[in-house]
């Protein structure tokens, strides 16, 4: 199957090419980024320090969406609405990883979702995945006395706070309590708040170093306190679960799956 690549020179992007080129039947289809790009016309082998691929970086997205069965997408929020458009056009299976969506680009993937298969997830881990289950769970046994706070570490690029990963996190939890995050999340405390209503979910935000991604859930309840944290080491976890999405997703009917989905959870 051919997997083409967008943002390929990004953090992820790098990674997602090492991942196609030692997964068996994948085969990278070429490789995007933003036009003012400095590697624009590189070899993508040679991009991340490997063998010639044959292949170069370009700015022309849809030759590329013409050319791959699948197109993996950790880039930028405005150009993942715009390729999730040239998904539909092309009926290319779109695998999303780009984080911060507001609401008229999440409805972007939604609209493409009817012509082709999405999978969007905001962390492509199985440990994640497997946390997002637990989460879930434990907030739905524990009353909620036991107040629940999210806390995300990352490296001191990371654009979005709360992270994506910490926001699915607060769904799960909110799922488990069967109320709306919108109507009880707490992303920001400043200055004289008062005490912390009954129900919040909370969340805090660390930036800092070259952190990939940790995630902790906190139910502190009288007298205890339960903690379940995630740590990523490296975006490998990550890119090799957003390759086996795209070979998953050549198997679908039009749609927006999960990783959920991917993983059959
Ligand atoms: P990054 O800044 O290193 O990479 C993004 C790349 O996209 C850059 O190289 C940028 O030039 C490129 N880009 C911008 N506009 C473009 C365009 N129009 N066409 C093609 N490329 C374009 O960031 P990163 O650390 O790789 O993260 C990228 C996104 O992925 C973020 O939203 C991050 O939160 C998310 N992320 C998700 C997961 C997950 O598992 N879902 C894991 C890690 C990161």
């Amino acid at each position: 199957m051919k997997i083409g690549i967008v943002g390929a020179a990004g953090r992820m992007g790098r990674m997602l090419i090492a991942a196609v080129q030692s997964t068996d039947g994948a085969e990278l289809a070429g490789g995007t980024e933003a036009a003012d790009h400095p590697e624009i016309n590189r070899d993508l082998g040679e991009l991340v320090g490997g063998e010639t691929a044959g292949v170069q970086l370009s700015s022309d997205p849809r030759a590329l969406f013409d050319a791959a069965d699948a197109v993996i997408d950790f880039t930028v929020p405005t150009a993942t609405a715009a390729h999730a458009a040239l998904a539909a056009q092309t009926a290319t299976v779109l695998v999303v990883g780009t984080t911060g969506l507001d609401v008229d680009q999440q409805n972007a993937i939604h609209t493409a979702s009817e012509k082709t298969v999405l999978v969007q997830a905001a962390n492509f881990s199985v440990g994640i995945n497997v946390l997002l289950g637990l989460v879930e769970k434990a907030a739905s046994v524990l009353p909620d006395v036991y107040d629940i706070e999210i806390l995300d570490m990352h490296h001191h690029h990371k654009v979005d706070a709360p992270s994506g990963t910490a926001l699915a996190l607060g769904e799960a939890a909110a799922a488990g309590r069967g109320v709306n995050l919108d109507d009880v999340a707490c992303k920001v405390r400043d200055g004289i708040i008062g005490a912390r209503p009954r129900g919040e979910i909370g969340f805090a935000t660390l930036r800092g170093g070259d952190v990939v991604g940790d995630h902790t859930v906190m139910y502190a309840g009288p007298g205890e306190r339960i903690e379940i944290t995630h740590k990523a080491a490296s975006r490998e976890v990550f890119a090799n679960g957003a390759v086996r999405a795209a070979l998953w997703g050549c198997d679908q009917q039009p749609g927006l799956y999960s990783m959920k989905d991917v993983l059959g959870f």
